[in-house]
């Protein structure tokens, strides 16, 4: 039988009723079941005929169908909960061989063997395991990583966290990991009521476009050391927050052309970056 949707398939709540797909707080289930709002996520990543897109927690498969729909080359979903197969088995015989599902936990399963470049990440996840994600994918052993750009949505006040600049209260480490390697726009709100069930908070999507080149040169490890010590007390002064890092840590910040007088959130990427050289050839 074909509706009349987007697609030809079932209208996702048909969808949810027949496999009894009732939301499971534990997996941190908040479905999409309209399909323009699907598509309008999608198209945030970008032109996605020709690419492969990894998808993660698709549950019974709004934005899969959307990415589908899209022109995505293929899409790999990797989904927790079991009782959405059925849903998502239907997308994939539907999509002439385009839909590989794996399932399993996206924190334990490696899904690069079944994907090609250019490759796009989309993802609808619990806030808890999509920064854990987000960290990994920006943290690899090499860069430029396997991917070309992640598209994700989380609670709004992290994806502000994630495009924030300088002065602001939402600027912190996630802004630094994220900026330091990556382009980053937050491109669309979305609210509570889009959900079934709606959650609380007001979620957000934001778009990151891998940098080929770090934005400015630096060895990860210590940016982050000192990042994380910086924002660590973010209200204290430079030269207290970054005693321990070096003995002459005020020389090092005038070097890198920081007052030590000033405070984490006023720094710069760029400032911190020069930090982090110049404390790697203090050493
Ligand atoms: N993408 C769907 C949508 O937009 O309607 C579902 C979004 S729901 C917020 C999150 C999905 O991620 C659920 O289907 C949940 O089962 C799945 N999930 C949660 N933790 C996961 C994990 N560690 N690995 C894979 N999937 C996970």
């Amino acid at each position: 039988m074909t509706y009349n949707t987007l697609d030809g398939l079932p209208p996702l709540r048909e969808v949810i009723n027949e496999h009894d797909l009732r939301a499971k707080k534990a997996l941190g289930q908040n479905f999409l079941l309209d399909l323009n709002l699907t598509s309008k996520i999608a198209r945030q990543a970008g032109d996605l005929t020709g690419c492969d897109v990894l998808e993660i927690g698709p549950g019974p498969g709004g934005l899969t169908r959307a990415l589908l729909l899209n022109g995505a080359r293929k899409v790999v979903a990797i989904e927790q909960d079991a009782r959405c197969l059925p849903a998502l088995q239907q997308i994939a015989d539907h999509s002439d061989g385009r839909l590989k599902v794996l399932l399993g936990d996206a924190l334990a399963i490696d899904p690069t063997q079944y994907l090609s470049a250019p490759i796009r990440i989309v993802a609808n996840l619990p806030y808890n395991v999509g920064t854990e994600l987000l960290t990994r994918w920006l943290s690899p052993p090499e860069w430029p990583p396997f991917w070309q750009s992640l598209t994700l949505m989380f609670q709004k006040e992290v994806a502000q966290r994630i495009v924030a600049q300088p002065r602001s209260k939402a600027y912190g480490r996630l802004s630094i990991l994220c900026q330091w390697r990556c382009t980053t726009n937050l491109r669309m709100e979305i609210p509570p009521a889009a959900f079934t069930p709606p959650p609380k908070v007001t979620s957000a999507v934001v778009h990151l476009e891998r940098r080929e080149e770090p934005a400015f040169p630096a060895d990860a490890k210590i940016l982050n050391q000192t990042v994380a010590k910086a924002f660590g007390q973010r209200r204290k002064m430079l030269r207290a927050s970054l005693k321990g890092l070096h003995p002459e840590i005020e020389d090092c910040l005038l070097t890198a052309g920081i007052k030590p007088t000033q405070r984490a959130e006023e720094i710069s990427l760029e400032q911190f970056c020069a930090l982090s050289r110049i404390l790697k050839e203090a050493k």
